[in-house]
């Protein structure tokens, strides 16, 4: 597995991410941390981040936080104009692409424009082939229907264990996008590919 971060790597820093492999969550939570600095930060919903325990340790030493899964709904918004927005992807590909799908666009917005700079922590299970692979991962039972399981919604995939591209109200995907490049309207796109399985 460890030549295919590397190369997954290589392929992310030729299409002008900042990538690199870090071992683990608490590696990936110093590299972060490291990054960041004294700046403020924004956080997208995400159990990798929560797994690495970021928010946590950043509010510990005095940084802005804004992460509306500690801080209710409001922090969504300011996340928006942080110094950093941090969260993970829905599948990365194996030449680069980073796909992640959402509800209500926050993650996606975040990602093309607002913070000045993103970090995305990524562990080794959302790695696929290609981009139809990307979107075959986003919608099977193990990640929207286990998020929607989690988040007390009933969806086909949550609730039959497939996807019916549907029409439900409690539908939790809305917008996908495929970042093949940084987007410039951030300073920086960082990357951490983590040689563990994290997040859904
Ligand atoms: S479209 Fe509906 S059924 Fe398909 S993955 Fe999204 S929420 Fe689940």
């Amino acid at each position: 597995m460890e030549n295919i971060l590397d190369e997954v790597c290589q392929n992310l820093v030729r299409r002008g991410f900042k990538a690199r492999v870090v071992a683990d969550g608490d590696e990936a939570m110093l590299a972060a941390a490291g990054i960041i600095g004294k700046g403020s930060v924004g956080i997208g919903g995400s159990l990798t981040v929560k797994e690495c325990g970021l928010a946590e340790e950043l509010k510990a030493r005095g940084n802005k936080v804004f992460w509306h899964w500690l801080d209710g709904p409001e922090a969504r918004r300011a996340a928006l104009s942080a110094d950093f927005y941090v969260c993970s992807a829905n599948a990365l590909t194996a030449d680069g692409v980073i796909a992640l799908t959402d509800g209500s666009g926050n993650r996606v917005a975040a990602l093309s424009f607002g913070p000045r700079n993103a970090i995305l922590i990524i562990g080794k299970n959302k790695i696929v082939a290609d981009e139809r692979e990307a979107v075959m991962r986003i919608r099977s039972a193990e990640c929207a229907g286990a998020n929607a399981k989690r988040l007390g919604l009933h969806t086909p995939c949550a609730d039959l264990g497939r996807c019916d591209d549907c029409a439900s109200p409690d539908r939790i995907c809305s917008v996908t996008a495929f970042f093949e490049r940084p987007a410039k309207g951030l300073e920086n796109t960082y990357v951490l590919l983590v040689d563990r399985n994290m997040g859904l």
